[in-house]
């Protein structure tokens, strides 16, 4: 059964992250289920209701399977999750020379900026257009089991590092962050080793996570991030790579490797 990280609230028109309902319930539980109950759907086909599970432990939304027909004849949660093998195997035998896995992507990013257009004119600014259908973008056809969708996470619905569980998987990740960039030189060459995308959330400027990549991918990237917090822009980002939590001097990060320019895409929003 998914849990539903994200929920569009017919409310307002938006897609909003389940934290957002939790802190809301937390301050006032009673009024939290008035505004929200009967009013919350699917996240991607915004059709399907979802129901709220408010257990002492485990709190998420869901859709019962008396209202899985709900969805969108089209909604990727008609469909199950990929599981550990079949996302392994499309991985393995993803041709990034060949296949088209940044289409996927930018379909992604056009799920985000169906998401947020009820919000501001982001996707104006973005400059994205509607060429695809967006929710195509994460189905796979798998041997046994017929389509389903490969992992993805909003970079913003990522639990705290705390119950951050590393299960050594790709995920797609995407989200409307700042960024800007670190490295790690060679002293004696004076060679750039390594490079770090510092992605922050576009709100506060907290860290959400870093993405380090080689100096030929980097290049290949061909985008001039800042290399100052104070001036990271705001970009749409899309990536997939295999989220690690690292322990470093001052507590824990999460961090991640990116293992080839095609398996990202970023959307400068001016
Ligand atoms: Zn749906």
């Amino acid at each position: 059964m998914r849990k539903y990280s994200e929920f569009f609230f017919a409310g307002d028109g938006i897609v909003h992250f389940d934290k957002e309902y939790w802190v809301e319930s937390k301050k006032d539980e009673l009024s939290a289920l008035k505004k929200f109950t009967g009013k919350i759907y699917c996240p991607m086909c915004k059709k399907a209701p979802l129901c709220i599970v408010n257990g002492y432990k485990l709190k998420y939304f869901k859709v019962t399977s008396l209202n899985m027909h709900k969805h969108d004849k089209n909604c990727i949660y008609r469909l199950d999750e990929a599981n550990k093998e079949e996302t392994k195997l499309f991985y393995s035998e993803l041709d990034l020379d060949k296949d088209d896995f940044q289409n996927k992507l930018i379909s992604c990013m056009n799920v985000m900026l169906k998401q947020m257009a009820g919000n501001s004119s982001d996707s104006e600014k973005a400059n994205i257009s509607w060429t695809q259908e967006g929710e195509n973008a994460f189905v796979i056809n798998t041997l046994k089991r017929g389509k389903k969708y490969l992992p993805h996470c909003n970079l913003y619905s990522i639990k705290s590092i705390e119950d951050f569980e590393d299960d050594n998987l790709y995920k797609i990740y995407y989200g409307k962050c700042k960024i800007y960039m670190t490295y790690y030189k060679d002293e004696t060459t004076d060679f750039v080793k390594r490079y770090y995308l510092k992605i922050l959330n576009d709100n506060n400027l907290n860290l959400i996570c870093t993405l380090s990549m080689s100096d030929k991918v980097y290049k290949h990237l061909n985008i001039s991030f800042s290399e100052e917090k104070q001036n990271a822009k705001s970009y749409l980002l899309c990536f997939s790579a295999k989220m690690k939590k690292m322990k470093r001097k001052y507590g824990y990060f999460l961090e991640c490797s990116l293992e080839h320019s095609k398996m990202a895409i970023f959307k400068e929003i001016k």
